[in-house]
């Protein structure tokens, strides 16, 4: 018997495979120092990998509940109380996620609806359009002007209309490493007073921010916070990306949104790591001994970057390095990386892939989150380049 076609008209026709994962493979493949995917290559604390045997062993190991253990709930009421004076009722404004990827698109799922626009600013992190896209909205892309990628609020004025329904931000920025001042959010807290638009912050980098600056986040600022979903990733915090855990805060009634497209888009997280990183969030000092380390890590790649050929652009947050590369080569980014992967086994990210019109300055996105001998050995390779 003849099988029937199938035809699979796409939700995502524009889509391909993530950057992330296209760069990971072609690492693989080329035996290449992979310097493109954000995750370190070392391991988490030996103490918090010994906390999730002890949860295991202890038996929890069914369902958590819907919204996240309890225990860890309280540990981020009280991180958030801590460092940004924020009061979040773990009861009815936190919940557990699988990562922040798993929030983002929950928040979106919950909170756009077909023809709503959603204001980002690009270079844009690649999973927010397709989230949006999903859900019948429209990505309205604010410009983020290279080589210092600051906000111009004058255009996000302009870009907001009746229709528009939510304005992401994520600050420090992923890809650039810019990261946001308190007169940002200053100019945003103006641009959404008496509307009725939603923020979505994202702020999985929140401990990533160098120099002595401060970390704006949206738990800061009552009159953002008031009308946001904010997002953070234990994976960055704990050198932990493969555990896929994260959490959403957001007033009562936003909430309330949020869970209900949570209860069945994953229904409930992992419950030993949640147990661990709840009791692993109990021991001081942490988050003062990831800023040392991601600023060592960024002074180093800098400095010996700075002998290079690269232009190196600022970086004040996050760990990545982005660079210029026009004194090494005029040809595309996505062919520069993947001749760089191949010739010299080093992979980086083009930021094309990060802008919704495809948009190529010339510029790749180096993760410094790796050992000093791993570094040692990229910057030995770029050197040469
Ligand atoms: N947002 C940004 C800006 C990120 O860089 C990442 C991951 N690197 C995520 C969200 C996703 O985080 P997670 O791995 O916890 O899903
Ligand atoms: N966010 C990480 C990065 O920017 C990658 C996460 C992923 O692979 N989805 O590199």
């Amino acid at each position: 018997m003849p099988t029937t076609p199938l035809s699979v008209t796409s939700r995502l026709p524009q889509v391909g495979t993530t950057i992330f994962t296209v760069m990971s493979a072609l690492a693989q493949q080329h035996g290449a120092i992979n310097l493109s995917q954000g995750f370190p290559d070392f391991d988490a604390p030996a103490e918090l990998l010994a906390l999730l045997g002890e949860a295991a062993r202890e038996g929890h190991n069914q369902y958590a509940p819907m919204t996240g253990m309890p225990l860890l709930r309280e540990a981020i009421a009280q991180k958030v109380q801590g460092l940004y004076g924020a009061a979040y009722d773990p009861g009815d404004e936190i919940t557990v996620t699988a990562g922040a990827t798993q929030a983002l698109f929950t928040a979106i799922a919950a909170l756009v609806h077909p023809g709503d626009e959603v204001i980002a600013f690009a270079p844009v992190y690649d999973s927010y359009g397709p989230s949006v896209a999903l859900q019948g909205g429209h990505l309205v892309p604010a410009d983020l002007p290279a080589p210092v990628y600051r906000p111009d609020w004058a255009q996000v004025a302009r870009l907001i209309t009746p229709r528009t329904r939510m304005i992401i931000l994520n600050s420090p920025h992923n890809p650039t490493g810019a990261v946001w001042t308190a007169d940002d959010m200053a100019a945003l807290a103006a641009l959404v007073k008496d509307t009725r638009i939603v923020l979505l912050s994202d702020e999985v980098y929140e401990h990533m921010v160098f120099d002595g600056l401060r970390h704006e986040s949206v738990l800061r600022h009552p009159a953002l916070a008031e009308r946001a979903v904010v997002v953070s990733s234990f994976g960055k915090t704990y050198h932990v990306t493969g555990w896929k855990v994260g959490y959403a805060l957001a007033p009562r009634e936003l909430m309330a949104e949020f869970r209900k497209v949570h209860q069945f888009n994953v229904f409930t997280v992992h419950t030993p790591s949640q147990v661990a990183l709840a009791r692993f969030m109990a021991r001081p000092g942490w988050y003062e001994q990831l800023l040392a380390l991601y600023q060592g890590k960024r002074d180093i790649f800098r400095q010996a970057l700075a002998g290079t050929r690269f232009e190196l652009l600022p970086c004040q947050g996050t760990y990545f390095q982005c660079v210029r590369y026009a004194a090494v080569s005029d040809e595309g980014d996505q062919s520069f990386v993947a001749r760089l992967t191949r010739e010299h086994g080093v992979a980086a990210i083009p930021l094309s892939a990060f802008y919704p019109d495809g948009r190529d300055e010339g510029v790749i996105r180096f993760c410094f989150a790796k050992s000093a001998t791993t570094l040692e050995q990229a910057l030995e390779r770029l050197r040469r380049v």
